[in-house]
């Protein structure tokens, strides 16, 4: 099945037993930029899963800028998010960033994130093809829509059906926001593909006073679901510190999405 096709015929992608994106029901996925130990992952998802999110993130392979900073615990944080997600019953979503890395975050997540730096890696796109779990593609950071449904293409076109697509913001001129939530494309993909697609207003707009607002016109917008960051203690985070939203935040946020849900016929 091709990315682009008659926009009525929309995928459902199924994430665990109880978690599917594209249906009425938004999906929340929620959790650190940066998966950094047992007592921070267990903070999140125990405040999450009465928020209620239906999933966690948190990146153990980080793509980061500098080759110094932080490159994420590794196989050590799988174990965590595996943990984690058992005790609290909420499926995972982490980065891969290489085709070495497929098997191993394979058998730990239930869904492989390929990060903006790599939406263009056809190689790691084509092996996900053959990873077994459902991929969230992230847009790249200059990346058009249709390059964007071109990299989704290689995916379902080497055997794997269930893409997720993310808005995730795109470079443009101002840095006042880290970068630019493309709004209209999120209303373009929903007619040009019936792929799910969700969006990521934390690393759009890179400060936790604008991700409440970007969240609700994601939704008021059509989009199946959302990503964003949060943290036990945000100013702490190892990554991404200053669009980390508290917890406590996070919890009010969704509540506030509610009624914005309900306006376009969705459930949150
Ligand atoms: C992330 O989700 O932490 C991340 C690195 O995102 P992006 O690839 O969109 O920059
Ligand atoms: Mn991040």
């Amino acid at each position: 099945l091709h990315a682009q096709t008659e926009p009525d015929q929309q995928t459902v992608i199924q994430i665990s037993d109880n978690v599917k994106i594209g249906g009425k029901d938004l999906v929340i996925i929620g959790g650190p930029c940066t998966v950094e130990s047992m007592s921070q992952m267990e903070q999140v998802a125990s405040h999450l899963s009465i928020a209620p999110v239906q999933a966690l993130r948190g990146g153990v392979y980080k793509p980061r800028t500098s080759p110094y900073a932080f490159q994420g615990l590794g196989v050590e944080g799988l174990e965590i998010l595996a943990k984690v997600s058992q005790r609290h019953n909420l499926p995972v979503v982490t980065e891969v960033m290489a085709i070495s890395q497929i098997e191993t975050i394979a058998a730990y997540a239930d869904m492989l994130q390929v990060g903006s730096r790599n939406m263009q890696n056809f190689d790691l796109l084509k092996a996900l093809g053959q990873a077994g779990k459902p991929i969230l593609l992230k847009r790249g950071l200059a990346a058009t829509i249709e390059e964007f449904l071109m990299a989704a293409e290689y995916i379902l076109s080497h055997g794997n059906p269930d893409v997720v697509l993310c808005e995730r913001g795109i470079r443009s001129f101002d840095n006042y926001t880290r970068n630019v939530l493309d709004l209209g494309a999120v209303a373009a993909l929903k007619q040009l593909t019936h792929l799910p697609v969700i969006v990521d207003p934390s690393h759009a707009v890179g400060k936790r006073e604008l991700v409440a607002p970007l969240a609700k016109a994601a939704i008021a917008c059509g989009a199946d679901g959302l990503i964003i960051e949060c943290h036990p203690e945000p100013e702490k985070s190892v990554s991404d510190a200053r669009q980390a939203l508290s917890l406590e935040d996070m919890v009010q946020l969704v509540h506030n999405l509610r009624p914005v849900a309900e306006a376009v016929g969705r459930r949150i």
